[in-house]
Parts: C-alpha cells; sequence; structure tokens
C-alpha cells in the first residue's frame, strides 16, 4: 500500500480467491520482553496466551485490560516496521453508513488535539510508513505503522485521543457525512443540493458495478442480520442519519469494553501497555450492543437479482452476472475456514483449476464475478463461484456446469499434484520478507477476532498443514466438504445482475426526488440554517489553524544519509547481472529486463498482451493449465511485464522493455530457469481458443480498473502528449489500451493478432537484450550462476542485435480530451513537463507539489468540493507535475482550483515548520521499509545509482522557501498543459470545442 492517501479512510470489501491461508515473514525474532506465562499481571492487564509461533518467526502475547475487559494482541518479532492498530466492533442494524461516518468524524478534532483533521495534519508531521483508517462490514480500524519510535509514541497519542475523545462536531458530521447546501455556498441564489465527504465517496463506489454485484449478493446471502445491511452507507440511505444518532453510536460502540488493540514489531510491550492503560483508565465496563450476526439457514434455494448501468466500454450482449453462493462454516472453526480456503483455491485457482477450465477457458464468460471465492469475514462463513461478462441466454448454462464441476470433483478429487502445489506455495509465502509483515498479519486476524476467532490460532499455519496431511491421509476430506457445504446445502443463492440503459438516469431521478421532498419539508429557519453553515464551513475551512498543540518529528529526525545497497555487477554469457546477495530465508529473487528495439505504436499496443500470452498461452507440447501446475509446485510466481523507464538525465530519453519476474526457493532455481525459458522458446501462440479467453478477460479487467483508478487514467492521458514515457504509458496501460483490447474482443478472426504476436516474439528476450538482477543468500549464488547461466544461453542469440532505441524527437502538444462515461463522479487529471531525476529543480517541484496538496489542493477539492480525494503530485523518475482529483462531484471547479493554486503558491509565504512538514512527508516514502526483493530495482531498471539518490536526498533536505517561489514561477505559470476528464456526459464539456471529446464504444 502506498504512503499517498486520498482520504483518511477506505471500505473494506474483500472475496479471497486467489489467497491462500498464508502470511509472510522476515528475520528471526529476539525476546526482547521478559518471558510471560498466562495469569501475569502487568500494567493494570492480564496475560491471557502467550504462544510462539516458529514458522512466522514470532511471539504472540493476548492480554485483557482488567478494568475495561479491552482486548490487546501483542506480536513481539524482530522488525522495525512497527504496527499499532485500535479498532471497535461496529456492526449496524440499518444503512446510514454510521460507523464509516463516524469513521471520517472520529479524525475531524479530539479534546487534546483540538484542530481540523488533525489525522491529515499528523500526516505531515511524521514518518509513519502507514496511516489509515478503515470501515469493514462488523469493525471499525485505525492503524499505522512506523519504525521511529518517538513517532509511534506521538501517533498513537492522537489516534487514542481522536477514538475516545473525538469532538463530533455538527458541522464535522456535515462535512464528512451529508448535507444540504446550496451549490455555491455563497451564493443562496442557486438550488440547494446533497454535499459531504462519504455521501459523494459512496456514490463513487457504487458506480462501480463490480462493487456493487459484491456488496448486493453478500448482503442477500444474510437476511435478517446485521450484514443484510451496508456498513459503508447506501446514497439514499444516508441522509437519514442525525448527528445524534452519530454521537449516540459514539457513546455506545467506540469504548475499551468494545476495543481491540494490536501492537507489532521490535518496540516493547511494557511501553505500549502503559501508554495505552494511561489513557484507559477513566474508562469502565460496559455492557456491548448485541446484534445478531447469525443467519437462519433456508429450507430452500433463493434466487434474486439485480441491476446495474450498462457499460459502454463493454460488449453489449456480455453483461450479465451470475454467481452462486453457499453458506459455509462458523468461522471460530479455524481449521474449517483453513480447508474450505483450500479447497476455493483448488477449485477456482489457475488454470489447472477445474472452475477455470469449464467457466473462463470455454468464454462462457469474460472473469470470474466480483464475489467468487471464499469469504470469512463474517460469523458464518460463504463460498461463492459465478463469471461476469456473460451472455444473458447463458445464465442457466453457468450454473448448470459450475454444479456439474462440483459433482465430477466429488467422484474424482483433486490431483495430488495441485494440493502439494498448495501446499507448497503455504510454506514459500511464509518464507517471503516483506515491508509491510505487521499490517498483513493485521489484516489477516481483525475480521476473525471480531467474530469470536482466537486471532492466534489464525496465525499457526503449521498446526493446520500437519492436520490436513493426516486428514489428507484418511481420504473423503474435499469430497465431505463438497457435500456439505456446496451440493447438499439448501442456503444456496444465484444471484444475477444485468444492465439498464436507464440504470443512471434512474439514480439521479431518485436523488432529485429525494431532494425535492427533503427540500420541501424545509421551514425558513432551516433554510437560513443552511445558508449560514455553508458560509460557517467554508470560514471554517479558510481558517488559519495554530497547530502548535500536535506533536511532532523534526527535520534532524531524518537521517542526512541514505541506507545504501551493496550491489556487485558481473557478467554471464555476456549478459551484465546486477547481485545482492543477502538473507531471503532461503528464496531466491530474478529479475530480467529485456530493451526493446523501437517499434510502430500499432504493434507496441499488443506488448501487454504479448507479456500475457506468455503465461496464459502454454507450448506445443504442454497446455498451461501443466505449466501452471509446474509453477505453482517450484516457484513463488512467475510474471511477465511491460517496462519503460525515463533517463535520469534527460525525460526525452527513455528504455522500453519486457521484463521477467519471480522468485523460488533457492533448491527450485534450475526449475524456475527452464520453466522462463521454455515459455518463452516455445510459447504457442497459435492456440486462438486460449487466446480468445485471455482477451476477453484482458478487456473485461481494464474497463472494471477505470471505475476504481479514473484518476490514474486521466493523469496518464493528459500526460500522454508531454512525454516519451508518458506517451507509451498511455498506448500500454491507458484508455487507449482499454479501448484497443476491447476492440479485440470484439474481433473474431484472430489471425492478425497471431501474427503480430509472433512478430514480436521474433524480436524481443534475445540474448544481447538481456540484462539479468538475482537476489539471493550467499550460499546460492553458485547455484544461480550455473542454472541462470543455462538459462541466457538457451536464449536466441542473432547476429542481427536490435540496437537500442534512439533518443526520439518527441514534440509535446498540449490538448484538453474529455471521455464521457457512466460514473455519477467524476476524476480528472492535469499535466506539465518538470525535469530528469539528477536536475536540482526537482527535488523543489517535488516539495513544492507536496506544499499545494497539504495546504491548499486538499482544502479546496476534498473539503470545499466534496471529491474523495485530490491534490498534486511530483514524479521524479518521471520528470511530471500533475493535478489530479478522485470521486469528483464538482471537476469544472476543480480545473479552476488546479489554475488558482499558482497564484495561490506565489502569494503564500511558508513558514519553517511548513517546509519541515513538506519534506516530512516525502521522506515517508523515501525512506519507507522495502522488501528484500525490490532492494537495487531502482538501479537495475532506471539507473539511479545510490550517489544520485544520496544527492537527492540532500536536495529535498536543503530545499527553502525562495526555491519554492522560483520553481513555481518557472514551471507553473504557463499554458503549456495537458488537461483529461473521465466521467459523467457534462453539456459545458461536450459543447466547448477546446475539449475534444472521446466516445467509447457503441
Ligand atoms: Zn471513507
Amino acid at each position: 500500500m502506498s504512503t499517498q492517501l486520498f482520504c483518511a479512510s477506505r471500505i473494506l470489501r474483500q472475496a479471497s480467491r486467489t489467497k491462500l491461508p498464508t502470511t509472510l515473514k522476515s528475520a528471526p525474532y529476539s525476546s526482547q520482553t521478559k518471558p510471560l506465562t498466562p495469569g501475569d499481571r502487568l500494567q493494570g492487564y492480564r496475560v491471557q496466551q502467550v504462544r510462539q509461533v516458529p514458522e512466522l518467526e514470532l511471539t504472540a502475547v493476548a492480554l485483557e485490560h482488567e478494568a475495561t475487559g479491552a482486548q490487546h494482541l501483542h506480536i513481539d518479532r524482530d522488525d522495525s516496521n512497527n504496527v499499532f492498530a485500535v479498532g471497535f466492533h461496529t456492526p449496524v442494524s440499518d444503512s446510514t453508513g454510521v460507523p464509516h461516518i463516524l469513521e471520517h468524524t472520529t479524525l475531524c478534532g479530539s479534546e487534546k488535539y483540538p484542530v481540523r483533521d488533525p489525522f491529515f495534519k499528523m500526516l505531515n508531521r511524521s514518518l509513519a510508513t502507514f496511516m489509515n483508517a478503515f470501515t469493514a462490514s462488523d469493525y471499525t480500524i485505525y492503524p499505522f505503522a512506523t519504525t521511529n519510535p518517538v513517532d509511534y509514541a506521538n501517533l498513537r497519542s492522537v489516534y487514542m485521543d481522536a477514538v475516545f475523545h473525538p469532538r463530533l462536531e455538527k458541522l464535522d458530521f456535515k462535512q464528512e457525512g451529508w448535507r444540504l447546501e446550496h451549490e455555491d455556498p455563497m451564493d443562496t441564489s442557486t438550488p440547494i443540493t446533497f454535499k459531504g465527504v462519504v455521501y459523494n465517496e459512496m456514490k463513487g463506489q457504487t458506480s462501480d458495478a463490480n462493487y456493487l454485484y459484491y456488496v448486493r449478493a453478500h448482503e442477500s446471502m444474510f437476511p435478517g442480520t446485521t450484514y443484510e445491511h451496508s456498513s459503508g452507507g447506501e446514497p439514499a440511505r444516508i441522509p437519514d442519519l442525525t448527528h445524534e444518532q452519530l454521537v449516540e453510536f459514539h457513546k455506545t460502540h467506540y469504548n475499551p469494553s468494545n476495543a481491540r488493540f494490536y501492537t507489532y514489531g521490535n518496540f516493547p510491550l511494557e511501553d505500549h501497555l502503559s501508554a495505552i492503560e494511561e489513557r484507559l483508565s477513566s474508562f469502565k465496563r460496559v455492557d456491548v450492543p448485541h446484534v445478531n450476526k447469525k443467519v437462519t439457514p433456508w429450507t430452500e434455494p433463493r434466487k434474486m437479482s439485480s441491476t446495474c448501468a450498462f457499460d459502454p466500454l463493454s460488449p453489449p450482449d456480455r453483461q450479465t452476472r451470475v454467481s452462486l453462493s453457499f453458506l459455509g462454516n462458523e468461522t471460530k472453526d479455524t481449521f474449517e475456514t483453513f480447508s474450505m480456503r483450500l479447497l476455493s483455491y483448488l477449485l477456482l485457482d489457475g488454470h489447472a483449476s477445474p472452475m477455470y477450465k469449464a467457466l473462463i477457458d470455454t468464454n462462457l464468460g469474460s472473469e470470474f464475478s466480483a464475489n467468487t471465492g471464499y469469504d470469512s469475514s463474517t460469523r458464518t462463513s460463504c463460498l461463492s463461484i459465478g463469471l461476469q461478462g456473460v451472455k444473458d441466454s447463458d445464465v442457466g448454462l453457468v450454473q448448470e456446469r459450475i454444479l456439474a464441476v462440483l459433482n465430477d470433483v466429488k467422484k474424482e478429487g483433486f490431483d495430488n499434484k495441485r494440493i502439494e502445489a498448495a501446499i507448497h506455495q503455504m510454506e514459500l509465502g511464509q518464507k517471503h520478507k516483506t515491508a509491510d509483515f505487521g499490517l498483513t498479519l493485521m489484516h489477516g486476524i481483525s475480521s476473525g477476532w471480531f467474530n469470536e476467532v482466537d486471532p492466534i490460532n489464525l496465525l499457526e499455519i503449521n498446526k493446520n498443514i500437519e492436520r490436513l496431511k493426516q486428514e489428507l491421509a484418511t481420504g473423503n476430506f474435499f469430497e465431505s466438504r463438497i457435500d456439505k457445504y456446496l451440493l447438499n446445502n439448501q442456503h444456496k443463492l444465484v444471484f444475477t445482475m444485468q444492465p439498464d440503459g436507464d440504470y443512471s438516469a434512474k439514480l439521479s431521478k431518485d436523488e432529485e426526488q429525494r431532494l425535492a421532498s427533503k427540500v420541501s419539508q424545509l421551514t425558513d429557519t432551516d433554510k437560513a440554517e443552511i445558508a449560514e453553515q455553508g458560509k460557517q464551513l467554508s470560514a471554517n475551512q479558510d481558517k488559519v489553524e495554530d497547530l502548535s498543540c500536535l506533536p511532532t518529528l523534526h527535520l534532524k529526525d531524518i537521517s542526512p544519509k541514505m541506507k545504501r545497497t551493496v550491489l556487485d555487477h558481473t557478467g554471464l554469457c555476456n549478459t551484465p547481472v546486477q547481485w545482492r546477495t543477502t538473507a531471503t530465508n532461503g528464496i531466491t529473487y530474478f529479475r530480467a529486463i529485456s530493451s526493446l528495439p523501437s517499434i510502430q505504436d500499432d504493434l507496441k499496443l499488443y506488448l501487454p498482451l504479448f507479456c500475457d500470452a506468455l503465461l496464459s498461452l502454454g507450448t506445443r507440447t504442454q497446455s498451461m493449465a501443466e505449466i501452471d501446475d509446474e509453477i505453482r509446485l517450484y516457484t513463488g510466481g512467475l510474471r511477465a511485464s511491460t517496462v519503460v523507464s525515463t533517463n535520469h538525465s534527460d525525460i526525452d530519453h527513455i528504455e522500453e522493455g519486457i521484463a521477467l519476474i519471480g522468485n523460488c526457493l533457492d533448491r527450485n532455481v534450475d526449475k524456475m530457469y527452464d520453466i522462463l525459458s521454455k515459455l518463452i522458446l516455445e510459447t504457442n501462440f497459435d492456440d486462438t481458443e486460449k487466446l480468445k479467453t485471455l482477451i476477453i478477460g484482458n478487456a473485461s479487467g481494464l474497463v472494471n480498473s477505470v471505475a476504481d483508478s479514473g484518476h490514474i487514467f486521466a493523469r496518464t492521458y493528459a500526460a500522454s502528449s508531454l512525454t516519451p514515457a508518458m506517451h507509451n504509458a498511455e498506448l500500454l496501460s491507458g484508455m487507449t489500451q482499454v479501448a484497443f483490447m476491447n476492440q479485440l474482443a470484439s474481433t473474431e478472426d484472430l489471425s492478425d493478432v497471431v501474427s503480430k504476436l509472433k512478430a514480436i516474439a521474433s524480436t524481443v528476450l534475445k540474448q544481447p537484450t538481456l540484462r539479468v538482477a538475482v537476489t539471493c543468500g550467499d550460499d546460492a549464488v553458485s547455484a544461480n550462476e550455473s542454472a541462470l547461466s543455462r538459462f541466457i544461453s538457451s536464449l536466441p542469440n542473432d547476429d542481427h542485435v536490435p540496437h537500442q532505441a534512439q533518443p526520439s524527437v518527441f514534440a509535446p502538444k498540449y490538448n484538453k480530451t474529455f471521455f464521457p462515461l457512466p460514473f455519477s463522479v467524476n476524476f480528472s487529471g492535469k499535466a506539465l513537463r518538470g525535469v530528469p531525476y539528477t536536475h536540482p529543480d526537482g527535488a523543489k517541484l517535488q516539495v513544492l507539489s507536496s506544499l499545494m496538496t497539504n495546504h491548499y489542493l486538499h482544502r479546496e477539492i476534498r473539503e470545499k468540493n466534496g471529491a474523495y480525494g485530490g491534490g498534486a503530485r511530483y514524479a521524479g523518475l518521471n520528470g511530471l507535475l500533475s493535478f489530479y482529483s478522485y470521486r469528483d462531484p464538482r471537476t469544472l471547479e476543480t480545473l479552476r482550483t488546479y489554475a488558482s493554486a499558482t497564484d495561490w503558491v506565489l502569494d503564500r509565504k511558508f513558514a519553517d515548520q511548513e517546509m519541515t512538514e513538506a519534506k516530512l512527508s516525502i521522506f515517508q516514502g523515501v525512506d519507507a521499509p522495502i522488501s528484500v526483493s525490490e532492494e537495487g530495482m531502482l538501479q537495475f531498471v532506471n539507473g539511479v545509482s545510490d550517489d544520485m539518490r544520496q544527492r537527492r536526498r540532500e536536495q529535498l533536505l536543503g530545499v527553502s522557501q525562495n526555491d519554492i517561489r522560483e520553481v513555481a514561477e518557472q514551471y507553473l505559470t504557463t499554458n503549456e498543459a495537458s488537461m483529461a476528464i473521465l466521467g459523467e456526459a457534462n453539456d459545458k464539456l461536450l459543447n466547448d470545442p477546446s475539449w475534444t471529446v472521446q466516445q467509447f464504444g457503441q
């Protein structure tokens, strides 16, 4: 997860199709706390359990706060990226989104920190590697992570005060939740409308048909329980919530008796407990509200359906979604949960899985539906299998196929090799060193912990694997579960969703009616109050605040010297190899880049498909299902992708290439390189059936990502006319690629596609174009050397070496483009050219964009205009300055805000503290711990050396007020910018000749 936040919160929804029950790990733990035993008393707490989990190299300690009953789980582990989280059980009995709005409002100031949005302000006074808040279906959690002990104490203090003593003022409720306000709050002649951050956030969420499908299907499975409601909030129901109800919900739910505390890392437990106990001492034990979470099992299967917006990007006759959902086990039974997750993995995951073969390979649908997989986020779990991109007439067939597969599997069982591969994946997963292990662990246990599951049981993966092996040996293991939960289960739901061309219009009409009915009830006093409140809110937003009550780190907390990575550079078979030898827990990480000759744009469009084809089509002698089994049995996964990197000293000079990425246990390096070489040399591009499946799946995946990441598409499109790197990014992953892949998806005859892919295959991945990076332990170097030599020698070594792309002459163009799409909110981007990485102005531009975001754009775009997020961003490696807004209801105002940001910054004097804050926020990213597999990658991919990074670090630390003014004047006061907007049709844009309209589909 990146350190850049749109908002202080996110709604959590997940179905875990691909997730096996593994967690990830790092170095051996050092037991720094004195040995504890159950029953021990410590700082007002009583120890309940102490368990070592050797496979994850951690010790877990569960405690209860004696006075209030607050639960605490501490994970002692030798990892400096320490985590703190406090969470509350917040099940709901309606869909007003009360826990979600509370999560936002909680972060709007507290007793000890009475400033607007202290949480957001702390982002700039800290070196946190993670800060956020999440509302899940039945709990709300506030986590952060940092490596700095002072920072940890600062943030803990702000978080604790926010959740236990928030101000929850009425105006904050209105700003974050919902309100009636004049379109222009300063002009009472403009119409009254609905506003509010969560209101718009949820309007945006529900525009995403996949999200909508997931929640509707899930809600339908659990009638009569808390899960039939939306904890995030239904836009139609949010305006039912009152400020009083919000305050009451806080009182009943945010108390220690209803709380769970999580601490992780190498900071001592005693310090955590004494700091927390100090804040809890004023509370008494109270009863926690009861809600029903147990669904009454159905006596017969049910069918339900719903509608969503018609998607102009997808084929018109393939927009139906259908799935079968089955009620599963009680999640309290952790072994059963483990078994069901494994069953789901074996049924659904990868080319060799029976559901993939029956549903995806046959092109019955484009991809699995959003709810597909095993979901244990509820008291009783459920397993769903379904498809999207289905023809209406195939809805019955999909259900028949699913049941036929289940009957087959029950009869024939799973191939032993696949079960072995799944166990291998779990074991390898535990050895992976990731930078955010503590957070991954927290996410893995949270929903169980709030549903009476012992969280430590969820960590003991090896116990489950041992029991699994024993029970598998006695037989009937999966068969009995398929029988019980899937074939003979009356609690089964068929859920379909069909597109409706009038959906968006109906939605707007409903909203208008709700608004009209609210407005018609307003008295003159109400109206006066609305006018007054609108002005007050704007005034509040503009008020300059005294932030001195907030704790902060200082510039001296940032080390002037960066941590260097020792790399060795050698050659093997004339191929440059970068070696990183370090403790990797017995895993080898491999990456290769093959640089491309310059190729035409129309062929370039096929590169992403080519990369996916390598891992999807199979060879002439082996099906992809067979190869996929090998990949899972011997590696931690293989990937191929396109890369475009900008030269560190010239933004018009780029390298284009294809990257191959993989990892495996050291003992399997031979096998990993063999598989890679087989894929490169023998992929069968003539398998048009498989190719068709791949194209349809890709097209559908791309379309779905637009609703979720529209700001990235807008920003990329805007920047594509400015630099060659972004021109390529647009072709390879932007709206152009979305349109291209959808056009291929509707093509019957793929022979031209096949010949294009073969043309690419004949020019790429040759020996002379290759460079390799290997990260492994000392003892694995020689095994890697010999296996790697064989791999490199196996690749074609043509005499005709395609030489590197010459620095192309790229003429920037400045334009404005509008993509009308069926969303009820918009995304926008504006881009300007900056400087190369090594240019001294780069650091200044980076600080400038941080200052603009924190002191101007966030306030104007999010707080005033009601967008979910917005800001400026300087991409140092690409040399691009961009502005963006996310789920934005008032995009035209936002464009004006982008423009006015220049005047604002030229007029503004920044205090030293503000300069420091901007730098702290940048160093959160610069110094964030990274996974072992990422070490040395900036050097390998972009050619950016540690010396260059050290220079950049010094430049960043040295940026002054004057520098900001200078670069603002030089780079912002220009018309040389491009803009793009994605979103609902807007007459002003459609009729403005300075905007180019790009229509999709139909
Ligand atoms: Zn939110």
